[in-house]
């Protein structure tokens, strides 16, 4: 990875909310290092983030671009878990895998793992989960353990996609080898 990246990329919050319209922070320092995206596109960065990311090219501090969305501060989700049905939805859309659960069985989300991204918020189809801001809930705000979580959720979504194709491709071999 350039050397250049990595440093825009150490810059960003790590949240992984898609805010900035890519797909995670590293995809948004490569598009900033390539030109193609301005630096004030990470809402959970903020003016702060913005004026590291000018520092660091040399370039002007503008505005941060509130079509991405406010600054606010940060936030952890929490699951009532009266009202959770156990459709697992969430899990998959949490970056960091700071969701514990199975199917048919309540959820609820481990704090210290979450950086507070909204994404479990639109999949959940009964509206269970809130996000609260709170001093006596953790959160995750180490970007390095928030980087890290993030590459292995999506090693882990590829892996499960390899396995499940694995698995329909030896059902077809069966199927048309009887
Ligand atoms: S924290 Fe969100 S908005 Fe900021 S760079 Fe990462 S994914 Fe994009
Ligand atoms: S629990 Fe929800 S808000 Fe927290 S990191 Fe996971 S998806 Fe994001
Ligand atoms: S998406 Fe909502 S209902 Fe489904 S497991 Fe997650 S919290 Fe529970």
């Amino acid at each position: 990875m350039p050397t250049l990246v990595k440093k825009i990329d150490a810059l960003l919050p790590q949240t992984q909310c898609t805010q900035c319209g890519f797909a995670g922070c590293m995809p948004y320092a490569e598009a900033i290092a390539t030109g193609e995206a301005d630096i004030n596109r990470c809402p959970p960065g903020g003016t702060a983030g913005v004026q590291a990311l000018a520092a660091l090219l040399h370039r002007p501090v503008v505005a941060l671009d509130l079509t991405c969305g406010p600054h606010l501060p940060h936030r952890v989700a929490v699951i009532d878990e009266a009202t959770c049905i156990g459709c697992a939805k969430c899990l998959k859309a949490c970056p960091t895998d700071a969701i514990i659960g199975a199917n048919k069985f309540m959820h609820t989300v481990i704090a210290e793992l979450c950086t507070g991204c909204d994404l479990c918020i639109p999949p959940c189809p009964v509206d269970c989960i809130v996000m609260l801001e709170d001093a006596n809930f953790p959160a995750l705000t180490n970007k390095d353990v928030a980087r890290d979580r993030f590459g292995f959720h999506q090693f882990r979504l590829a892996r499960n996609v390899q396995e499940r194709q694995t698995l329909l491709a030896e059902k077809e071999r069966a199927v048309l080898g009887a």
